[in-house]
């Protein structure tokens, strides 16, 4: 089996037209400047296939041989007795690269979707609190200089609440452990509208126009089910989450400055998965028990929420409903209600309105 080839001695560029002859095991180059070459099998590197490429054959001593690609170098290396490794036979069959693409992806999604939040959860109890109370307190100044304002509830109320909410945190001796001093914080934010959220840090921010919407009683429910995320440490769970996504990020594209900008926004919109959120109501459900009071106030805070959020929204729409008909028809009437409850407040961070309304009947 012989075929023709560059050949390139490895001390000039200049390129010798040759003729390789295989017997088994053994390559022989007939007409290089230095006459005819004998190598062992085992002394020809061959580079891997790149496109249309021409492969290299290395020789030991820096010389090698160019050769096209084809069916004429195939029948030569098969007569050498050389075979492709594995990878390489693999490489050459897009069916199988195709599909170990879609493999890595799919690991690499189950990696985010499972991987990361099992380890969040595991580190999560052995993050101290001390530098959580501080990045806490610095997104809360970042966000008292732009979305909140001081609030403008009325002392005796903001009284009650607190006195309320001490007693949800002094009745739960596992919360004192994580987080000893839960705070409550009251802001107002117009241009958010209704909103409560539990900070890392132990903070809990109540928006008046939370409160101003619930009795006493409901907004104290609200209030227990945001105990619960702190005592479920989601919020430190979500931040890890957020954190290794980011950093995998940075590490990715190599720019560490927008990775910081994307846990910034996320530390400002935490959104918790549906398990958390059904998590955190048991736990307030539970915790208004410990009070002899009932859980539906969390169901009647939910639904009063939702009522308010969905005629705020429709008065917005007003306008826009007659343009936007065509575009609704065929889509199921309740998951254009669940858009419009979901635009603004907490209930934008707190998804799956009916179905914890309808567990919490169930409790
Ligand atoms: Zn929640």
């Amino acid at each position: 089996m012989n075929m023709e080839a560059f050949y390139f001695d490895g001390r000039s560029s200049k390129r010798h037209t040759v003729r390789l002859e295989a017997t088994a095991g053994r390559l022989c180059l007939h007409d290089t400047p230095e006459g005819e070459r004998h190598f062992d099998d085992t002394e020809v590197k061959i580079s891997e296939p790149q496109g249309r490429a021409p492969r290299v054959l290395s020789f030991p001593d820096g010389a090698c041989c160019e050769v096209a690609q084809g069916a004429e170098l195939d029948a030569l290396l098969n007569t050498l007795g050389y075979r492709e490794s594995f990878v390489m036979r693999l490489q050459g069959n897009w069916p199988v690269s195709l599909f170990a693409l879609v493999c890595v992806i799919l690991m690499m999604a189950a990696a985010y979707q499972w991987g990361l939040p099992w380890g969040a959860e595991i580190a999560a109890p052995h993050i101290p609190i001390k530098p959580m109370q501080q990045l806490s307190d610095t997104v809360l100044r970042k966000m008292d200089g732009e979305v909140l304002h001081p609030s403008k509830l009325p002392l005796a109320r903001q009284e009650k609440l607190r006195s309320g909410f001490n007693r949800l945190v002094a009745l739960d001796a596992e919360l004192a452990v994580y987080a000893p001093n839960p705070r409550l914080i009251f802001r107002s934010a117009p241009d958010v509208g209704p909103n409560a959220f539990a900070m890392p840090g132990g903070q809990i921010v109540l928006f008046d126009e939370l409160a101003e919407e619930l009795s006493d009683d409901e907004a104290l429910a609200v209030l227990s089910h945001e105990l619960g995320h702190l005592n479920r440490r989601h919020s430190v769970r979500q931040l890890i989450q957020s954190s290794v996504s980011s950093a995998v990020l940075a590490a990715y594209f190599g720019d560490v400055s927008a990775a910081a900008a994307y846990l910034a926004t996320l530390a400002l919109d935490m959104s918790y998965s549906r398990e958390m959120e059904l998590e955190a109501d048991a736990y307030g459900a539970a915790a208004l028990r410990r009070q002899n009071k009932s859980p539906m106030l969390l169901a009647s805070a939910l639904e009063k929420l939702e009522r308010s959020t969905r005629h705020v929204n429709n008065e917005d729409e007003d306008d826009e409903e007659n343009e936007d008909e065509d575009e609704d028809e065929g889509t199921d009437e309740d998951s254009n209600e669940e858009e419009d409850g979901a635009s603004l407040g907490w209930l934008s961070s707190h998804p799956d309105t009916r179905e914890r309304i309808r567990r919490l009947k169930e409790l």
